[in-house]
């Protein structure tokens, strides 16, 4: 039998760095060969041995309406066929920002750019901008993009400044990141009791997604509220994977708690490259042309893009979307629950919105270090005997998962069975 994945895998090598234009769709954390997808449908897609998978990454994200959604493809063809890039703004664009701005709590203006790094990167660009300080804080297993000063891991104690996670990033710019740990709120008050004065920003992930899903909790994101406030400090919450998933509003509507600047991406592109960073009008009075903070795109409110994201928003408005989303996701998590556990393993999941988690476990994790502890192995093997049945999980213990409304109980009862035969075989 032919195996068409290895033989486009092994050919995708000798042109690109490990075969991959993103290193997680390498399968390294899982072991094997990646599944070349050639089209995708609803909660389906294909892979180049025209096998099916329900695909539980939804592109990390995007695809909450499910993939090639005829609304979604029709107004991207209708876009196309006008034009495909102008290099001067469109209404498009202003529709765009005044949805995001009705939809996203404390947004009164915003940028469009082309991928959620660009958000991160603007927003502390601004955030610096704006208090004329330097120091950041982030926290041990968010991952807020790739831009120089967000990959940066814990310095050796907590004062001293974080050490780069990537070669190529000068501790020049490392030692202005600091790296706490997630959901500890002394850490955070203690920090801020010695160097609050001199933090231009702390960002966040609310509900983290890239150390597989781990929720803040309520009180560690008011005490990180509260800390900025008192010391003139912007909270940035990295909404990039968590907006328009947990919920319509976001984490900031889940939790109660106003973030001075928003980052967004993945959903509100819709498939298409389209992401944002928002807030204050008189914090982002502060970027050019107005103010002093550079920032700009060639490709920044693509008409194509935009038209995929602005559609996609309109679907999730929809009276049930958010409702049905998210007990789609719980019904999913619970019975994985109750497999694995009835299974005999160390096994639980959550869900929040359209995001879930699946850990081998006894307890659901609060912080990265407890999501390291989970037994990975478990996980990796669980992961094969899944994709062997057809159902595609995200290819690492340590990402979160997602779910569209188009996986529906039909899809989900198609997943248990498979999982019930995985934990029997595990
Ligand atoms: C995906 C992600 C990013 C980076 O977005 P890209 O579009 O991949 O550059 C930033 N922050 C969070 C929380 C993300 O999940």
């Amino acid at each position: 039998m032919t195996n068409h994945n290895e033989t486009l895998f092994a050919r995708a090598q000798l042109s690109t760095p490990g075969g991959v234009n993103s290193p997680v769709r390498a399968f390294r954390s899982v072991g094997g060969t990646p599944r070349f997808i050639t089209r995708a449908e609803g909660p389906y897609f294909w892979d180049a041995d025209d096998r099916r998978y329900i695909d539980y990454i939804g592109s990390w994200g995007p695809a909450i309406v499910g993939h090639a959604h005829p609304e979604v493809v029709t107004a991207v063809q209708e876009a196309a066929a006008r034009g495909l890039s102008f290099g001067a703004p469109t209404e498009g664009e202003i529709l765009m920002a005044e949805e995001i701005c009705k939809l996203v709590p404390g947004v009164e203006q915003l940028r469009l750019v082309s991928s959620g790094t660009e958000a991160t990167m603007s927003a502390l660009r601004l955030a610096r901008g704006a208090t004329r300080r330097d120091k950041i804080i982030k926290f041990e297993g968010c991952y807020h993009g790739h831009a120089d000063s967000l990959l940066v891991k814990a310095g050796s104690g907590l004062l001293t400044f974080g050490n780069p996670t990537s070669a190529g990033v000068p501790e020049d710019f490392s030692k202005h990141t600091l790296v706490l740990d997630y959901n500890n709120s002394q850490q955070l008050e203690e920090v801020f009791r010695t160097v609050g004065d001199q933090i231009a920003c702390v960002i966040v992930e609310p509900v983290a997604g890239n150390m597989n899903l781990v929720r803040a909790t309520t009180e560690f994101l008011q005490t990180m509220r509260r800390l900025c406030s008192q010391h003139g400090s912007v909270l940035i919450f990295d909404e990039v994977m968590c907006g328009f998933r947990v919920g319509l509003h976001g984490a900031q509507a889940l939790y109660e708690i106003q973030a001075d600047l928003v980052c967004l991406g993945k959903v509100i592109g819709g498939g298409l490259p389209v992401a944002a960073f928002g807030g204050r009008a008189d914090l982002m009075k502060h970027m050019a042309p107005l103010g002093g903070v550079y920032q700009a795109g060639t490709l920044s409110g693509n008409p194509v893009a935009v038209a995929a994201g602005l559609t996609t928003l309109k679907i999730i408005q929809r009276e049930g979307f958010y409702s049905t989303l998210t007990a789609q996701t719980r019904e999913l998590a619970e019975r994985l629950t109750a497999a694995g556990q009835a299974a005999g393993h160390q096994f639980c999941a959550d869900a929040v919105g359209g995001m879930f988690g699946l850990y081998f476990s006894a307890q659901i994790p609060d912080s990265y270090a407890s999501v390291m502890a989970s037994d990975k192995e478990k996980f990796n093997r669980f992961f094969h005997l899944m994709l062997d049945a057809g159902v595609y999980l995200a290819p690492s213990a340590f990402e979160a998962g997602f779910v569209s409304i188009q996986h529906n109980t039909q899809i989900i009862d198609a997943t248990i069975e498979a999982a019930k035969r995985a934990f029997a075989h595990l």
